[in-house]
């Protein structure tokens, strides 16, 4: 892979955890999705969510996104609050600016790569960094061009996205999340849209990244190999709640969770 150099632009504050969820609960009516979670994610690890559908996973990626808000407690990214602000020594919910600004610190990859149709394959990747980070636009088409090629899509720059395979149209979203030079990547279900072939691409290439950068990753997925080879910490989910975590060696080969037991063996 060339040396190109997703790094984030700033470290994570004081050097302590990149994410922090305290005591977050999440409800859709009666049902409550995330039961007063606590969990954190050191800078550069690579952490993945497993567990059966439908145990909150998703919920997590989206309100780290800020595509939802939690009914209760809070979530901090690098030391500062995503869901709340200080003002006059007071921790209030947060405004949308101070918002914007915490966020600029995460990457999505979406399962359906969410490209824009309408924009060829280098505007897709300069759009944000040239208005959301005000980037200078010859300089985000550099960096653009950088991260096709270390994508494998060099050629593709003047292509619109619906003329790409969806390995490919994935490679772009991946280029194009790490174009804002996040913080954090997270990772939803990134190869479930694809054909069975692509797969094995994107899963390499977004080892590659594991591998060779500093990214910090939180990567929600059924693929068992994937989450045994990029993980440090594996978070086992059931009804919203963490119920195991550990290193990928001791979760998939000799957990104590019984329920953590029968989704393996329902799942490998
Ligand atoms: P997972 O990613 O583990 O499969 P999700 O986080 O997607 O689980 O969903 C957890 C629960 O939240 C499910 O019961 C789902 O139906 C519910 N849910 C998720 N999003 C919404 C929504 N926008 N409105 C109502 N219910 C939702």
């Amino acid at each position: 892979m060339p040396a190109t150099d997703p790094t984030p632009a700033t470290p994570a504050a004081g050097g302590g955890e990149l994410i922090r969820f305290d005591g977050v609960t999440k409800r859709f009516g009666d049902n409550v999705v995330l039961d007063h979670l606590d969990f954190t994610v050191d800078p550069c690890k690579h952490v993945t969510l497993i567990g059966p559908s439908g145990s909150g996973k998703t919920t997590i990626l989206r309100l780290l996104m800020t595509l939802i808000k939690p009914d209760e407690g809070t979530i901090r990214v690098a030391g500062d609050y995503l869901t709340h602000e200080e003002k006059d020594g007071k921790l209030v919910p947060a405004g949308e600016k101070h918002v914007r600004e915490v966020r600029k610190r995460i990457g999505m990859v979406f399962q359906q790569f969410n490209l824009f149709p309408n924009m060829k394959v280098l505007r897709n990747i300069t759009e944000a960094p040239v208005h959301v980070l005000g980037m200078d636009k010859d300089e985000a088409e550099a960096r653009a061009r950088e991260l096709l090629e270390m994508v494998g899509l060099s050629d593709k720059a003047d292509a619109y996205p619906t003329r790409l395979s969806g390995g490919q149209q994935q490679r772009v979203a991946i280029a194009r999340a790490l174009a804002m030079r996040p913080q954090v990547l997270l990772l939803d279900e990134v190869t479930s849209a694809l054909d069975p072939e692509l797969v094995a691409g994107v899963l390499d290439l977004l080892r590659d990244i594991a591998r060779s950068t500093d990214i910090t990753m939180v990567a929600v997925t059924h693929e068992m190999n994937f989450a045994r080879d990029i993980s440090d910490k594996v978070l086992m989910f059931d009804h919203g709640r963490v119920i195991e975590s550990g290193p990928p060696e001791k979760i998939f080969t000799d957990p104590d969770n019984p329920r953590t037991q029968e989704f393996l063996s329902a799942v490998l």
